[in-house]
């Protein structure tokens, strides 16, 4: 019998979640904001649901979708695509990872993935019978460098699973170390799939660029983005993928026997969405900015060291610099049964050899609720020094 998934663990999310329903515990753990998407968004998929089909849409995804997907990334990444050879629309970017990733990767293909790892990578390569090449990245720079990747590198090697901006470390990688990917992959004439996710979830006037954008990847690259990390509805699960046609194809084969399709009306609101103006975009980086800041002064200030986000919603905190002389994992674990915080060891993103001493606290929270997470990180710290 084939154990790949039963033998994995619920994932750490859900752990953490449960524990923090069962504590009454605030749940800096799971990255979602605690207030709702955009209303005139929102407004567009109830108008949809009540005036539109609600029968299946195309397997491809709606057209107005795949349009506006086109239009999206031309307009902020300089790509130009063809929304019907070159898009297709699934439910939430972990449908689209597992079609890529069971579409492309055959059996005894070698797949690199880069530690800290985002928890569906593993288990679908080796569900698709491909062989992980783990390389490790290590706080604080969590840089990427070409030695690294040539000592994973086999004649076998075929895939490389990329995340920018990166969960959970928040790194949004700088043009010369996409560039060192980029050169890695034309070189082993390896095709990259790109986890895109929180490409709109980026501080400090960094700009993102797309690695479809990146000179010699446009045929060897699957791009996947979320609509739920644009517009702050998580719950939405609509994923964006763009691709050459041909690893397109291969990704839609498994589209079709995973679910097929993604609700119409959803799809509608998030074509609508997509057409936003830069405006909207740059508020939603300001307020996440704002979040980040406010959690890592205030983590300065009460003796944590905070390590640099650069995207996503989350920073990590770097016990071993806080003056903590526990494993991640311990710390979590009575951070949320004792002080009432939930959040998540870095140790649970390795599958090998793992960074131990740094957790992740998500930041997409109002104020208050950032706030009354210092009080009680403040006792924390005071009580486990
Ligand atoms: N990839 C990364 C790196 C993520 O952080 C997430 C969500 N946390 C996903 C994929 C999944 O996205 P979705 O909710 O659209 O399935």
């Amino acid at each position: 019998m084939d154990l790949v998934f039963t033998q994995q663990p619920n994932t750490i999310f859900d752990v953490m979640s449960g524990l923090a329903r069962q504590t009454g515990a605030i749940n800096l753990g799971q990255g979602f904001p605690d207030s709702d998407g955009p209303e005139d968004i929102r407004a567009e998929a109830a108008r949809a649901l009540m005036q539109s089909s609600n029968q299946y849409p195309p397997m491809y995804g709606l057209p107005e979708l795949r349009a506006a997907i086109a239009e999206h990334y031309g307009r902020f990444q300089g790509i130009a695509l063809d929304p019907t050879a070159e898009t297709f629309v699934t439910s939430g970017a972990t449908e689209a990872l597992a079609a890529a990733i069971l579409g492309l990767v055959a059996p005894g293909d070698e797949v690199i993935l880069i530690q800290p790892l985002y928890d569906a990578y593993l288990p679908l390569v080796l569900k698709a019978g491909g062989i992980p090449k783990l390389v490790r990245q290590t706080p604080p720079e969590w840089r990427i460098d070409r030695e690294a990747l040539e000592a994973a590198c086999s004649p076998k090697t075929r895939y490389l699973v990329f995340n920018n901006p990166q969960n959970p470390t928040g790194r949004n990688f700088s043009y010369d170390e996409l560039k060192v990917v980029a050169d890695f992959c034309a070189a082993h004439d390896i095709v990259a799939i790109s986890d895109e996710v929180w490409e709109h979830v980026t501080f400090d006037g960094g700009a993102f660029t797309s690695l479809l954008a990146m000179p010699g990847m446009r045929e060897r690259r699957v791009k996947i983005g979320s609509a739920g990390k644009m517009f702050s509805l998580t719950g939405w699960k609509i994923g964006l993928v763009c691709a050459a046609p041909p690893l397109m194809n291969a990704a839609l084969k498994a589209h079709q026997f995973l679910t097929f399709t993604t609700p119409p009306n959803l799809q509608r609101a998030v074509a609508y969405g997509l057409g936003k103006e830069e405006s909207y975009f740059s508020a939603l980086r300001n307020r996440f900015q704002h979040g980040r800041d406010r959690l890592s002064a205030g983590l300065e200030s009460i003796g944590f060291a905070p390590l640099a986000s650069e995207g996503t919603y989350f920073l990590g905190v770097d016990l071993q610099q806080s003056g903590i002389p526990m494993t991640d994992k311990d710390f979590c674990l009575t951070l949320v049964k004792e002080f009432g915080i939930a959040s998540i060891p870095f140790s649970a993103f390795y599958a090998a050899d793992p960074v131990t001493n740094v957790v992740r606290l998500c930041f997409a929270k109002s104020d208050e609720t950032l706030d009354n997470a210092l009080e009680k990180l403040a006792k924390a710290k005071a009580a486990l020094r």
